[in-house]
């Protein structure tokens, strides 16, 4: 089908509406703001002389439940590019070696254009047109998928009246990531630290890529009450309950970043397409705060924009 379709996001929802409607026969084109491929399934390098360790600072595993999700699983297993992480029951996994190298092979034969931001969304007859921030032309497609986290998606999508709604229904929490390292790695380290349910701030704590670069993520309570105030203030609270915590290893700071729209709290309800235009919304706030929901958004929204293109 000679069809042109662009999708806002190189997250997962984007990679995986790309891949389905490739199976449709449909090319498409991933715009995306930031610097690398993945969204909220980031990557972080850091670099001692010659070699390089990263560190998970969003999503730092994924599990599969459906079928779908699952064959991506086994085939990037089958090539090396994803692997089991810890041994869970349900397995959750990694990508091997980064979470990057995960995304970058699943995407290898998709067209990606990162470092451009989309600032507009507007219908041409039948067309729909987008504007960037970086040629700052008008470009015409006969289909759109948006997976920017709900509230951005909200920004962007002003003429499509009945998706704005469905984006309001949902919300989110945020998360605050905290990257260290230590100046001599502790004899005794897990890969993890799950802190859920446990009192303090924090929910979970993980390697990157090897046990020198580790990520903390605060809990969903403290986390929203907080994620707007100054770094240097949650620098510190996060960095005394890790040195309370590895008490006898000289933990060094490396970055903060924060999520403001980290895991879906409530999922959007409403139509995922237009019901006029083949403008569709894709993303974890469809089907749930994980990486898995977020994929399969992305699976159904293709469908939706191939069965309007082909009548
Ligand atoms: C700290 C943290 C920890 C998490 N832990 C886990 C976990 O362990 N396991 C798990 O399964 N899930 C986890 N999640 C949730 C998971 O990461 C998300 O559910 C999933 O990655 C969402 O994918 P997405 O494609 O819907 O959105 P995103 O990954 O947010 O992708 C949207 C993309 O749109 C781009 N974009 C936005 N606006 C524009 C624009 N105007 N123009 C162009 N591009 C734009 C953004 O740059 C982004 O790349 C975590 C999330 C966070 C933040």
């Amino acid at each position: 089908m000679s069809k042109k379709v662009i999708i806002i996001g190189s997250g997962i929802a984007g990679i995986s509406s790309s891949l389905k409607l490739k199976s449709y026969g449909i090319n498409s084109i991933i715009v995306d703001k930031g610097n690398f491929i993945g969204g909220r399934i980031s990557t972080r390098e850091i670099r001692n002389g010659a070699s390089s360790s990263f560190f998970f600072h969003g999503a730092q595993f994924f599990t599969a439940k459906t079928h779908e999700f699952k064959k991506i699983i086994s085939s990037g297993i089958n090539a090396k590019y994803i692997k089991e992480f810890g041994s869970f029951n349900p397995k959750k996994y990694r990508g091997n070696k980064t979470m990057r190298d995960f995304l970058l092979n699943l995407s290898k034969e998709l067209h990606i254009q990162q470092k451009m931001k989309i600032i507009k969304i507007k219908t041409d007859n039948n067309r729909i047109k987008v504007l960037d921030d970086k040629i700052e032309e008008w470009t015409s497609y006969d289909g759109v998928i948006s997976t920017p986290p709900a509230p951005q998606n909200y920004q962007l999508l002003n003429q499509f009246p009945s998706l704005q709604k469905t984006l309001k229904t949902g919300s989110y929490h945020a998360c605050i990531a905290l990257m260290f390292t230590f100046d001599e790695i502790p004899l005794y380290l897990n890969t993890h630290y799950d802190f859920y349910n446990k009192p303090g701030i924090l929910s979970w704590m993980a390697c990157g890529s090897d046990l020198s670069v580790w990520t903390a993520h605060t809990n969903e309570k403290f986390s929203d009450l907080n994620y707007h105030k100054d770094k240097n203030f949650l620098k510190e609270k996060i960095m005394s309950s890790i040195e309370r915590f590895f008490f006898r290893s000289k933990i060094r700071f490396h970055s903060l970043h924060v999520w403001r729209y980290a895991k879906v709290a409530k999922k959007c309800l409403g139509p995922q397409i237009d019901p006029k235009y083949p403008v569709s919304i894709a993303g974890d706030f469809l089907e749930g705060p994980n990486v898995e929901a977020a994929f399969i958004s992305g699976n159904k929204a293709a469908k939706l924009i191939f069965d309007r293109l082909k009548n």
